[in-house]
C-alpha cells in the first residue's frame, strides 16, 4: 500500500510512459496487469509496455455485446505481440436474471437500468480480476473527458483497494495517440476509421460527427454527468 505523498514523489520522478512502465514492471512483477478495451490508447500502450516487459500480462472484459471489429483488433494484436489475452466474462445467472427482468436493450430505458447493465458486465468482472492484483494499467487521457480531467500518470486507486493505477499516456493528446500509431504501423481498432474514437459496447455507442468530443458517441442519448460506466468514476467531480 502506498501513501498519496509516496505517490506524489514518484509521479514527479517519471518524465515518460516509458519511465512509468518500466517502474511498474520492475516493481509488481506479474501482480500488474493491463487492462484493454481495443481502443486507439489501447494500441499505443500495448506497444509501449512490450518494450518493456514482453512477458506483461493483459486483460480485457467481454461484455458479450461488442464489435466485430473490436474481437479482430483484439485477435490482430493477440498474433502481433504473442499475448495470451485474459478475457473476463460476466457471470451468466447474474445476466440471465438481467434480461428476463429488464429485457436485452434495457440500456436504453433508464440510466438506472444502463449503469446495471455496465455493473454486470464490466464493473463486476474487473473487480474480480483486480482483486488479484497488485497494480494495473489503462489507456486513460485527461482530454476524454471532465471526469479524467484530475488523473495522474501513478495513481492510488481507492475504487479497488487502494491498489496502484498507472495512466502512462494520461497528458497525451489525440493526435498524439494517432501520429504514434500511424508512425509504427500499429494494429488499431477498425471502428476508428467509420469515426469511432472511443470504443464500447456496440449498442452504446456510435460513430461522432466532425467538431464532437471524442466521447460522444458514448451513451449517446444521455447527459454528460452520467457518462462513465463505473470503471474510473474516482475521478467523478
Ligand atoms: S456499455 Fe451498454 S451494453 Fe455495454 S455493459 Fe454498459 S450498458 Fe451494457
Amino acid at each position: 500500500m502506498y501513501t498519496q505523498e509516496q505517490i506524489d514523489k514518484i509521479n514527479l520522478s517519471l518524465k515518460t510512459p516509458e519511465d512509468a512502465l518500466r517502474w511498474a514492471y520492475d516493481t509488481f512483477g506479474d501482480k500488474i496487469a493491463k487492462a484493454s478495451s481495443f481502443g486507439p490508447e489501447d494500441s499505443v500502450v500495448t506497444d509501449m509496455i512490450i518494450k518493456v516487459n514482453p512477458k506483461a500480462r493483459f486483460f480485457t472484459l467481454d461484455t458479450g455485446r461488442l464489435n466485430q471489429e473490436t474481437y479482430d483488433v483484439m485477435d490482430a494484436i493477440s498474433k502481433k505481440y504473442k499475448i495470451n489475452f485474459e478475457v473476463m466474462f460476466p457471470d451468466t445467472t447474474q445476466v440471465e436474471q438481467m434480461v428476463r427482468t429488464k429485457g436485452i436493450n434495457l440500456f436504453y430505458d433508464s440510466v438506472d437500468n444502463r449503469k446495471l447493465c455496465c455493473e454486470i458486465r464490466k464493473v463486476r468482472p474487473l473487480n474480480k480480476i483486480l482483486s488479484t492484483l497488485d497494480a494495473w494499467v489503462t489507456g486513460l487521457r485527461k482530454d476524454q473527458n471532465e471526469n479524467r480531467s484530475k488523473a495522474a500518470m501513478v495513481e492510488i486507486d481507492k475504487l479497488h483497494g487502494g491498489i496502484v493505477k498507472i495512466n502512462p499516456i494520461i497528458d497525451w493528446s489525440w493526435d498524439q495517440v494517432l501520429s504514434y500509431i500511424k508512425e509504427k504501423n500499429l494494429p488499431y481498432n477498425k471502428l476508428l476509421d467509420q469515426g469511432y474514437p472511443s470504443i464500447g459496447c456496440e449498442p452504446c455507442t456510435r460513430a461522432i460527427k466532425p467538431g464532437e468530443d471524442l466521447r460522444a458517441g458514448r451513451w449517446w442519448w444521455e447527459s454528460d454527468t452520467h457518462k462513465e460506466c463505473g470503471l474510473h468514476m474516482d475521478h467523478k467531480t
